[in-house]
């Protein structure tokens, strides 16, 4: 066990497979997502990490945040906000789809959906927090295929690809943010 913060390598991607608030970086590694103690397990043969969490945290105008995407409606997502500044937390944010993008959003779902981890920033100071994703480094930074389930890579040309089908798919993908790159 070894403390670590966001980024840091954990092990080579040949000792383990990523496990809870690990990612591979396309590059060989096992990097954590957020501060807290890094555990690998021989057994299982995962990486993993327990966040460190600072309790009674309320959110801030400007800060950006990453959650998974709950829920998607025909005009706003529910947001299971887990990270702030890189320290664990756990709040609910909404994203209004004229949050989403400066383009006109006809159909939420080319944008996010369910299951989508996104980084975004909050646009208040109480409960229940609103969210956006319009500027360009905000957005999803990781996503399922919406036909078999796997993850989605996206490739050098700015293409959402699943490996195991080929499914293509859209999103407001965060520039210089998506966690699985193709190299
Ligand atoms: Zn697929």
């Amino acid at each position: 066990m070894s403390f670590v913060i966001p980024g840091e390598a954990i092990c080579v991607e040949e000792e383990a497979l990523p496990s809870g608030y690990v990612y591979s970086d396309g590059r060989g590694y096992l990097r954590s997502h957020v501060i807290g103690v890094a555990v690998l397990n021989k057994y299982k043969k995962t990486a993993s990490v327990r966040p460190l969490v600072k309790r009674g945290l309320t959110l801030k105008q400007g800060v950006i945040v990453e959650g998974l995407i709950s829920s998607v409606y025909e005009d706003v997502a529910v947001v299971k906000i887990y990270q702030a500044d890189n320290i664990k937390i756990n709040a609910t944010g909404l994203l209004h789809i004229s949050q989403i993008s400066s383009e006109y959003v006809a159909d939420i779902q080319d944008y996010i959906r369910p299951s989508d981890t996104i980084k975004a920033r909050v646009l208040n100071n109480m409960p229940p927090y609103l969210l956006t994703i319009k500027e360009p480094q905000l957005g999803v930074i990781h996503a399922y295929c919406s036909s078999c389930g796997e993850e989605l890579y996206l490739t050098s040309t700015g293409v959402l690809t699943c490996n195991n089908c080929g499914r293509i798919e859209k999103r407001k993908v965060a520039v210089g943010g998506y966690l699985l790159v193709v190299s």
